[in-house]
């Protein structure tokens, strides 16, 4: 149970495994391999029974990550998980906008991350081309009224000062009107020097 995960809504999370990126600060490095064997895997009609014992008292349930839209078997998830009366939150770095474009009809909320102004994300991602799909996936949402909450994760030496005015100005371009900072928290980050 959160009540930090989903803004205004008591809800429990589901963690998905897998994300194509390799975010030098990432915090769930044991998320990122697409099948894995790591402690806490539960199977989704064990999820399910989690759930169906919840009705009435939790709001919502959100689908995260690693990056849930890795996974194939998410939009029957969300499906099956929204007839059941929860609302349905989705965090997500943007990493496939055209997934996005298919879910957001069945979403109620969206806590999106954007790292960085496009140009600037393979430094962080360690992938060419990841700025485009996160900003792609950013006009989609903003376009499509769902609510949202756009996050930036801020680490000095990774995002300068100026580099972050311009891109709470691109942001503001782009229509948008909810954006968080959020400190960087190096104990578990993937690449370990910036704990240093
Ligand atoms: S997009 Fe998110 S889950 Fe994927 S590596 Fe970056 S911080 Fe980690």
């Amino acid at each position: 149970m959160t009540t930090i995960d989903y803004p205004g809504e008591l809800a429990a999370v589901i963690f998905c495994q897998g994300c194509p990126w390799r975010c030098c600060y990432c915090h769930n490095g044991h998320l990122l391999p697409r099948m894995s064997s790591e402690p806490g895997l539960i199977e989704w009609d064990e999820i399910i029974a989690f759930l169906e014992r919840r009705q009435g008292l939790l709001d919502a349930v959100v689908f995260s990550g690693g990056e849930p839209t890795l996974q194939s078997a998410l939009k029957p998830a969300i499906q099956q998980v929204k007839a059941m009366g929860f609302k349905i939150g989705l965090h997500s770095a943007g990493v496939y906008p055209e997934r996005l474009a298919e879910l957001l009809p069945l979403l109620d909320w969206v806590g999106l991350d954007i790292k960085a102004l496009a140009e600037d994300y393979a430094a962080l991602t360690g992938v060419s081309g990841s700025g485009e799909k996160a900003w792609e996936s950013l006009r989609l949402l903003v376009a499509s009224g769902v609510a949202y909450e756009v996050r930036t994760t801020v680490h000095t030496e990774l995002l300068s000062p100026q580099n972050l005015k311009k891109l709470q100005h691109q942001l503001q371009q782009t229509g948008v009107a909810h954006h968080q900072l959020q400190q960087c928290d190096t104990r578990h980050a993937l690449d370990q020097r910036l704990s240093a």
